[in-house]
């Protein structure tokens, strides 16, 4: 049986602030299901409490000498949380103090975690005696994984197969030079080919240097990063390494997300039956205190609100799209002046629009459910799963042409030849076309059995895990059967 031990540094439920902890809830899951023996290596930030926890081992890292502990949950695929209160039990986000400031010692917090996955891969952590044929890190906070892994061939060890991940290549986990011998790791792989990055010490490009194998999140992506317009200064790397380098689509966890049995929504409904489809949108509008008219066209977006997702595209276009009697809801947090714009409108268009500045999990679930069409404009996006969500709940997604959008929804650009079409797509970011592709999408609105006839689509698309997974294993084997035959 083959074995994998993914290194996440949040996961679904436990922790979340973005696409990567979902990822991490679902798709180790998905490949224990097709055979593979799997643990998930995360910090733990307090949940869940220690009383669920099955305390399991010390392990202490070298050179650091950081004593820290791994506890366990029962169920299956193993998840092994990763204990050293002194870094990770803090009031904040798992990357960022209350005031969105970066942890000063991100270097080190992130550290700890790869060094401890590399002492399970190397069989170093007493009492604990089971040994991965592969090391699947993920994002910056696991690039130093397969960096380490290398350091142990230079003194003759074995060591597992490394895959690394790009959820997103924006966040590269820089840190000054220094960072590295202060982390006990030695100067002279600080160059192009190891772990400098213009100048910085980057754990993402650690990652991308040393991996066996590298993957991001969507077809599309993977050849986006290797041009200069997406390659965030790593595409010459990425160009150098493109024969390692594959995109495999996410998928997205229906047990968590599917209209018929979604405990957060107030009516279900499915692909068959959209009945309870309109009560939620009934629902959602009189909730937020906006005009309950089921005529009216309601835009959700769900995001970060920062400008990789365009959040300065819709507030240029909102007054417009208020002005023709649009509703809009949004929910998110980030760059305070797109919040406080957002806030300032909703508030002066009470019965059109609301803007719920916060994380709600319920809420996301709701408009997923409850609103007509969902924006998601965004300059780049590697994967991005609200618009998977929004397909699967029959919410026709409103897209640039990028990353995985691109790879997933198909723009219904003729309203006379609507056959496998499921949204709405435009292909230069700016507001001029995101204005023209939500008229359009108005326009489809106003075609009841065009627009029905899209839904179906959009909800009987296949958004599982089963392919990604499928897609994982087969590079598992490659990678494995390509380092017995030498590399
Ligand atoms: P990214 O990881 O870049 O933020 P993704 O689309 O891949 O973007 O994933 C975002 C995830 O976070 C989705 O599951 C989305 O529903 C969720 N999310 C984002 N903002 C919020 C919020 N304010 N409240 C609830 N869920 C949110």
């Amino acid at each position: 049986m083959l074995r994998t031990l993914f290194i996440f540094s949040e996961i679904v439920p436990y922790s979340k602030t973005g696409g990567l902890a979902d990822v991490g809830g679902a798709l180790p899951l998905a490949l224990a299901q097709i055979g593979v023996d799997v643990r998930v290596l995360v910090p733990y930030y307090g949940q869940p409490t220690l009383g669920d926890l099955r305390w399991r081992c010390a392990v202490t890292t070298p050179y650091t000498g950081e004593a820290a502990e791994l506890w366990s949950l029962a169920e299956q695929p193993q998840i092994l949380f990763l204990r050293y209160p002194h870094y990770y039990e803090r009031d904040g986000s798992p990357y960022q103090d209350g005031e969105g400031g970066d942890w000063p010692d991100n270097d080190r917090r992130f550290a700890l975690l790869n060094r401890v996955a590399v002492e399970i891969a190397q069989g170093r952590v007493p009492g604990f005696d089971w040994r991965p044929d592969i090391l699947h890190a993920n994002d910056w906070q696991t690039g130093l994984i397969p960096y380490l892994l290398d350091l142990e061939t230079r003194v003759g060890a074995i060591r597992p197969a490394t895959l690394f991940t790009i959820h997103n290549l924006a966040y590269q986990g820089r840190f000054a030079p220094s960072a590295m011998a202060s982390l006990h790791l030695p100067d002279s792989d600080f160059h192009w080919l190891g772990t400098e990055l213009h100048g910085d010490f980057s754990f993402m490009k650690a990652g991308l240097a040393y991996s066996d194998q590298l993957t991001t999140v969507s077809p599309t992506y993977a050849q986006e990063i290797q041009t200069n317009a997406f390659g965030m200064g790593l595409d010459g790397l990425l160009r150098t390494r493109n024969r390692q380098l594959s995109g495999i689509l996410n998928g997205i966890d229906t047990r968590q997300w599917n209209p018929a049995t979604d405990p957060h929504l107030p009516a279900h409904y499915s692909a068959q039956d959209r009945q309870g489809k309109a009560e939620c949108k009934s629902q959602l509008q009189s909730s937020l205190g906006l005009y309950p008219d089921p005529g009216m066209f309601l835009l959700g977006m769900i995001s970060r609100l920062v400008e990789q997702k365009g959040t300065d595209m819709v507030l240029d276009i909102l007054p417009d799209l208020l002005r023709r009697g649009m509703q809009v809801v949004i929910l998110g947090s980030g760059d305070k002046s797109f919040e406080q714009r957002l806030l300032e409108m909703a508030a002066a268009h009470p019965a059109q629009m609301a803007a719920r500045i916060t994380f709600d999990e319920g809420l996301s679930h709701r408009i997923e459910a409850g609103t007509d069409a969902f924006l998601m404009p965004s300059r780049f996006e590697p994967c991005g799963l609200n618009q998977m969500y929004s397909l699967h709940y029959g919410t026709l997604p409103i897209v640039h042409r990028t990353g995985g959008l691109a790879d997933t929804v198909t723009d219904a650009e003729d309203f006379n030849h609507l056959e496998q079409r499921n949204g709405f797509v435009f292909t230069n970011p700016n507001s001029d076309a995101l204005h023209d592709t939500v008229l359009r999408a108005e326009a489809l609105f106003r075609q009841p059995i065009l627009w029905s006839q899209l839904q179906d689509q959009a909800m009987t698309g296949d958004y599982s895990w089963q392919h990604s997974a499928h897609a994982y294993l087969r590079l598992y084997h490659e990678v494995l059967a390509r380092r017995t035959g030498g590399r």
